[in-house]
């Protein structure tokens, strides 16, 4: 058994409200797992089961092979950061730092000691006798998880830890959380709505949709094997784009421009949703413009309607015969706004999905 099982849990709140259906999940020891979905799919009320604050309706929770579910958070060994600091701000960073150790009647030289080094790996050691008023978000942010750290637990929890921060704090904090994580080899469940965050962060993603899990995989597979439009369009920024069509002969009509599918897909699939609705999809990021393409790729007419400057990239949001779509494109490559140009789609960069279903249509069978 996985060093944490979820099996089949359910979260059905007093008010009849199932918030939870079936997750199902296996973590291994020390792995950086990242829950993330929209506001309101269920996200901190699975985090909430697992640290035994909110009880579990149905199903099994197992930490290191034994069951949990009537135990509560002390004794499952787990610490957790909300996104509210909740520091006591009559205290100063040392006694915030020490408080849950002296509650536990730790000695006072053990105390000193981990106080130190967690505020080393921090970067907390200038400001240890400031109160958190005096400290910015970030600092404060730091003492929070300083908090949690110092207790040496087996397991950490983080709800929305960085959504506080301003963006840039939160870029620093993203790789200074990885980076205690990699210092402490906690197992660690963090949840989010920032997909950037769950990319960046996690060994492997949860995605979740009203409650129920879309696709666990690690940021690689989840970008380029989405299982379904949902998470297909949940990861990747700006997210990826779709078209409708209906599949004939092998071809979709967007417009004047034909994708022909052949070249890409298996007889046997084209045949399956021969006549059918699907959608078409692929990354802002995947396409080439200028003299960049290569033969093996659709070449797409359209229309600049606005072009976004980044810095690093541009943005151009294009229409073909109705179809809107977002471009992400190397600045020097881009073309002017109202201009018509084309654009070529990498053939190993297409997706497809059943338009009924939302699930993804493998184009190979293999
Ligand atoms: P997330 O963390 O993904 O934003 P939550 O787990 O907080 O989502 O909430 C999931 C769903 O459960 C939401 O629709 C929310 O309104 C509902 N919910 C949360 N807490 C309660 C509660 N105590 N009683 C009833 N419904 C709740």
């Amino acid at each position: 058994m996985a060093y944490l099982t979820l099996r089949g849990i359910n979260k059905i709140y007093p008010n009849g409200f199932h918030a939870v259906h079936d997750f199902n999940m296996e973590i291994e020891k020390g792995e950086f797992i990242v829950f993330v979905g929209s506001s309101g799919c269920g996200k901190s009320t699975t985090l909430r089961m697992i640290a035994g604050l909110e009880n579990i309706s149905k199903g099994d929770f197992y930490i290191d092979g034994e069951r949990v579910n009537d135990k509560g958070p002390r004794e499952r060994g787990v610490a957790m950061v909300f996104q509210s600091y909740a520091l006591y701000p009559h205290m100063t960073v040392y006694d915030n730092l020490a408080f849950g150790l002296t509650l536990q009647g730790v000695d006072d030289d053990v105390i000193e000691k981990r106080v130190q080094s967690t505020a080393a790996i921090l970067g907390l050691t200038p400001y240890l006798e400031r109160f958190p008023r005096e400290l910015s978000g970030g600092q404060r942010q730091r003492v929070a998880v300083g908090r949690a750290i110092i207790r040496k637990v087996n397991i950490f929890l983080m709800d929305e830890p960085l959504s506080n921060l301003d963006a840039k704090q939160r870029v620093t904090m993203r790789s200074e959380i990885t980076q205690i994580h990699r210092e402490t080899g906690a197992t660690t469940i963090y949840v989010t709505h920032d997909q950037t965050e769950a990319m960046t962060m996690a060994d492997r993603i949860v995605v979740m949709k009203e409650g129920y899990i879309q696709q666990i995989g690690t940021p690689y597979d989840l970008y380029f094997n989405p299982v379904n439009m949902f998470v297909a369009g949940f990861i990747g920024e700006p997210p990826m784009n779709f078209a409708e069509a209906v599949l004939k002969n092998g071809k979709l009509e967007l417009g004047e421009n034909v994708i022909d599918l052949k070249p890409v897909a298996d007889k046997a699939v084209l045949d399956e949703y021969e006549g059918k609705e699907v959608v078409f999809g692929f990354r802002p990021e995947a396409v080439k413009v200028g003299f960049a393409a290569d033969a093996d790729s659709y070449r797409i007419r359209c229309m600049a309607d606005l072009v976004e400057l980044l810095g690093d990239n541009t943005n151009v949001y294009v229409n073909y015969d109705g179809i809107n779509s977002i471009l992400k494109v190397d600045p020097h490559d881009s073309p002017e706004i109202d201009s018509a140009f084309e654009f070529a789609i990498p053939y190993g960069s297409v997706y497809l999905f059943d338009k009924q279903t939302e699930k993804r249509i493998k184009l190979r069978k293999d």
